[in-house]
């Protein structure tokens, strides 16, 4: 049988547990799993993209079929280039929605055999973003319940800096 390829793109600055419920709830809808950080993002961010991916591996690092890499290529590009059906995405609250509907049509609009599939977060996760966790750490609060315990030493590293 052919394999079910799927990519989860994100800016993962830095991977939360809201990603990890993600990643760990998706992954079981296909057979290989591409953790995919676009490299070319006009975003402001926090860590590199070499760190994200770093923390992502460190994170991730006894996950099988889980694949994680950056790319410059669109992400419907990156799909197509690596056999992938599908684009897996969360969604947390209604304010996701208008974003994520308008990403999806437009990733149709460009490649339409690639379909994106929502996954709603765990209700105790659906506050959670990678925004609230980094101004979290800038205080110096307490960050166990939101992020893998090696991505609470980076941001603190980071923040200690
Ligand atoms: P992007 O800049 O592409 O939105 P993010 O890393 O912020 O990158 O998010 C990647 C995906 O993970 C998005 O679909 C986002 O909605 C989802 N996501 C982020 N945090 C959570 C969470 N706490 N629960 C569920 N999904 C989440």
């Amino acid at each position: 049988m052919e394999k079910r390829i799927g990519i989860y793109p994100g800016t993962f600055d830095p991977i939360t547990n809201g990603h990890l419920d993600i990643i760990q709830r998706g992954q079981k809808l296909f057979d290989l799993l591409y953790i995919v950080v676009p490299n070319n993002i006009q975003k402001n961010t926090l860590f590199t993209v070499d760190e994200r991916i770093e923390l992502l591996k460190e994170v991730l690092k006894d996950y099988d079929n889980v694949i994680i890499t950056k790319t410059d290529k669109l992400t419907v590009d990156f799909a197509t280039e690596v056999g992938a059906f599908a684009m897996l995405r969360g969604l947390r609250m209604v304010s996701d929605f208008e974003y994520e509907l308008q990403l999806s049509a437009i990733n149709k609009a460009m490649n339409d055999k690639i379909e994106t599939v929502f996954i709603m977060s765990s209700h105790e996760l659906s506050f959670l973003s990678s925004s609230s966790v980094k101004e979290i750490a800038k205080f110096g609060g307490d960050m166990s319940n939101f992020v893998p315990e090696v991505v609470a030493s980076a941001l603190k590293e980071k923040f200690n800096k």
